[in-house]
């Protein structure tokens, strides 16, 4: 196989039941690959202790089975191998670009206040950097006391490394991406050493995705994605945000749902076609 074949990801996170809108998003990126005659990928993206549950997990891969996918063994499951993000937060910290914070919600909400309010970012409101400025002796002396940090990531600084970066969607065109818009990101939650966006964004690097299929709410991540692929030497993929399936309404699914999750459908008679048929992507 060429070393430049097309390869597609679908990454959920277990945290329920797949539905409608699942099923697109997978079978979306299996057709991509299969017409590319690439590769697919399953990830599960279970950093979210709280929240995944391996009755998901599991129910995930029975239903993607039952829908006709076919993906490549093994499966990567983002919790196996916090090392990877590990060594990411390593060369972004020789880059001077990561700092410790202490905030909880509640006290960034406080200072948000304080200051007469924030910007509102494209993840809420921009961090205030309460903690940007704190010094190494006082950030030891609170690990030492107990408290555990989250980690967050300079934007400003980062900035001045890469300059202005661009990202190419099939669908969108080239975008700029767009940083100062999320502030300093957290990296590594207080929780779990890692975060959503340094995860996924070491993965498609690690699996050698080429093409990040994906639903158009996520589009503006992409922006920062970029950025962690520019600082930490990734080649970067090409995107293709499709559209979000919603219902007749046009509400998006849930995963609350219970009435459009692949086993309520199967439960109710329909079959692999038929699911197919329902999200308009017929092979
Ligand atoms: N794990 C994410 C989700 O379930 C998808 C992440 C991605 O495709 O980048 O929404």
């Amino acid at each position: 196989m060429s070393s430049d074949a097309v390869v597609t990801r679908f990454a959920p996170s277990p945290t329920g039941f797949l539905h409608l809108g699942h099923a697109y998003a997978a079978i979306f990126a299996e057709i991509q690959a299969k017409q590319a005659c690439g590769r697919f990928i399953l990830r599960i993206e279970d950093i979210d202790k709280g929240r995944c549950k391996a009755e998901f997990e599991e129910a995930i891969y029975e239903d993607l089975e039952w829908l006709g996918l076919q993906w490549e063994q093994p499966v990567l499951r983002q919790s196996e191998h916090i090392a990877s993000y590990a060594g990411a937060l390593e060369q972004l910290d020789k880059l001077g670009l990561i700092y410790p914070c202490f905030c909880t919600r509640g006290q960034i909400k406080a200072e948000i206040d304080r200051a007469g309010g924030a910007p509102h970012g494209l993840e809420g409101p921009i961090y205030p950097g309460t903690c940007r400025h704190l010094n190494k002796d006082e950030c030891a002396g609170r690990i030492d006391n107990g408290e555990t940090p989250a980690l967050r990531l300079d934007i400003t600084k980062a900035m001045k490394i890469t300059g202005p970066l661009l990202w190419h969607d099939r669908k969108l065109g080239v975008q700029l991406a767009k940083l100062k818009e999320f502030g300093d990101i957290v990296l590594a939650r207080k929780d779990v050493p890692t975060s959503y966006h340094l995860s996924v964004t070491v993965d498609d690097a690690l699996q050698g995705v080429t093409l990040v299929t994906r639903g158009e709410d996520l589009a503006d991540a992409s922006g920062i994605h970029r950025l962690l692929q520019s600082l930490l030497g990734y080649t970067p993929p090409i995107y293709h945000h499709h559209p979000i399936l919603t219902d007749d309404e046009g509400k998006r699914f849930a995963k609350r749902d219970q009435s459009v999750t692949l086993r309520a459908l199967r439960a109710a008679g329909k079959t692999p076609q038929d699911i197919r048929t329902m999200v308009g992507l017929i092979d």
